[in-house]
């Protein structure tokens, strides 16, 4: 039941995996007995808190802060942190509520959670950024902990803020744990984990579409984004031969018929953090549209012709028509890099067309999945080398793919990944939940 408006997203969330699990629900009766819906949509603990700073002007600002813990059923809360002027209760909740599945999807031991807070990082100087940190821990800290919820990344929080955040956790309770990832390499953090989602995303395309008998290489793609995801899904795509001919920030398009410039857009948004417009400095035969000039429903990448598609933005970036522009386009294949980026409406466009269609939580799941390696190495005081960590998250990307695939199948679903990812995402927690008994 939809009692509160104000949670739009995560009734949307919440809409799609009830669907989808249905026919699960009618072939189990023991999951509805044991009442695993209405204690699931249930965070077990929801934290908000005050988040006060001092600007560089000496005045003082002030954030809402969140953290949920949605479901600890298969492990430790696990799930990034984001900072982005959009964050509300109802964001943090359906980003929970989805990483739960997802988490369950890896075949690893981690609950579901996330946090966040409506900060803006935009625009803000290095110390307003390490003082709001600083503040954000400063409650966030007596929440967390290596086998209690530990914490990552997410839009707007990178290595850069995970140093800040764990500086100060270290500083309050004096200890050295593995209570976030995302970590420097020089103070636990583990290989991969910067590459990781945007290259699980292209190690699950490859396995879905070997599957279909096409080959990535020499195909062209359009990447949505231009941050973590989005550079190491191009990354990852050229280096199979695939051909990244667009990708966007939210300002506008970069459309870059003979393949987008990686280091360019590396140099402008990594190691700076400009507007992507500036790409045409450098390659002036790249078309370049600014978000007035998009169409009135929906965004500009998704209408130019491209093999395969990876959404690496934000939530609901395609919209009904983009969907069917891709459609029409010929596209072979989305895949989803960020959460939910396909509205409900876009995905059944996708799903009734046939094309290949991987959801977030199932192609995405290899950024959260390196997080758990990172925790495996902190907790046994190892370090693997980039080939070890590299070679475990595609085994992972693999059993994530296969496990979606055959579950869709088992229900009478063949190819729609999406009944398929959540069906085996949720039959892992349920069945942990009622072997834990009545909690
Ligand atoms: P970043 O903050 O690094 O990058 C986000 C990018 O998306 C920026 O380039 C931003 O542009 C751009 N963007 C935001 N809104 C729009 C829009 N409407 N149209 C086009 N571009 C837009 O975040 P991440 O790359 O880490 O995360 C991206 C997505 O992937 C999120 O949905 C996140 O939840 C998901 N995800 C991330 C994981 C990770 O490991 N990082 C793991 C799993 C999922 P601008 O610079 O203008 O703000």
């Amino acid at each position: 039941k939809q009692t509160s408006p104000a949670q739009s997203e995560f009734y949307q969330a919440v809409e799609e995996v009830l669907e989808s699990i249905e026919p699960l629900l009618e072939s189990n009766p023991r999951y509805r007995e044991h009442a695993i819906i209405e204690r699931l949509v249930e965070p077990e603990r929801q934290i908000m808190f005050r988040v006060p700073w001092l600007d560089d002007n000496g005045k003082i600002q002030v954030n809402k802060g969140y953290r949920i813990e949605f479901n600890s059923a298969l492990g430790p809360y696990k799930g990034g942190l984001r900072f982005h002027k959009s964050v509300n209760g109802s964001i943090v909740k359906f980003l929970g509520f989805e990483q739960i599945f997802k988490n369950a999807l890896t075949g690893l031991s981690i609950g579901g959670g996330k946090g966040g807070s409506n900060f803006d990082p935009k625009g803000k100087s290095q110390q307003e950024i390490m003082r709001f940190c600083q503040s954000f821990m400063t409650e966030l800290y007596r929440h967390i902990g290596p086998t209690t919820d530990v914490p990552a990344g997410d839009i707007g929080v990178g290595t850069r803020e995970i140093g800040y955040l764990f500086g100060q956790y270290k500083r309050i309770v004096n200890r050295f744990d593995g209570v976030l990832t995302g970590k420097g390499s020089l103070w636990g953090g583990s290989e991969v984990r910067t590459q990781a989602t945007g290259y699980g995303a292209v190690y699950f395309a490859k396995y879905m579409m070997e599957d279909r008998d096409f080959e990535i290489k020499g195909k062209r793609c359009l990447v949505s984004g231009s941050g973590n995801v989005a550079i190491y899904t191009m990354e990852k795509l050229i280096e199979l031969g695939a051909i990244p001919v667009a990708c966007s920030d939210s300002s506008g398009t970069i459309y870059h018929k003979d393949g987008i410039d990686l280091d360019t857009v590396k140099e402008l948004k990594e190691a700076g953090s400009e507007r992507l417009e500036k790409y045409l400095e450098k390659h002036s035969k790249a078309e370049y549209t600014p978000r007035d000039d998009y169409p009135d429903n929906g965004e500009k990448i998704w209408r130019y012709a491209a093999d395969l598609a990876f959404p690496c933005a934000t939530q609901n970036e395609v919209s009904k028509e983009d969907a069917e522009a891709l459609v029409e386009n010929g596209c072979k294949g989305v895949v989803e890099g960020a959460n939910m980026p396909c509205t409900a409406a876009a995905a059944d466009i996708l799903l009734e067309s046939r094309i290949a269609y991987a959801p977030g939580k199932a192609s995405n799941a290899g950024g959260v999945a390196t997080s758990q390696l990172e925790m495996a190495q902190n907790a046994s005081m190892q370090r693997w080398t980039f080939e070890e960590v590299d070679e475990k998250l595609k085994t992972i990307m693999c059993h994530i793919y296969q496990a979606s695939r055959d579950a869709a199948e088992e229900f009478g679903e063949k190819n729609n990944l999406v009944v398929g990812a959540n069906i085996a995402g949720f039959r892992r927690v349920a069945d942990a939940m009622i072997q834990q008994g009545v909690v």
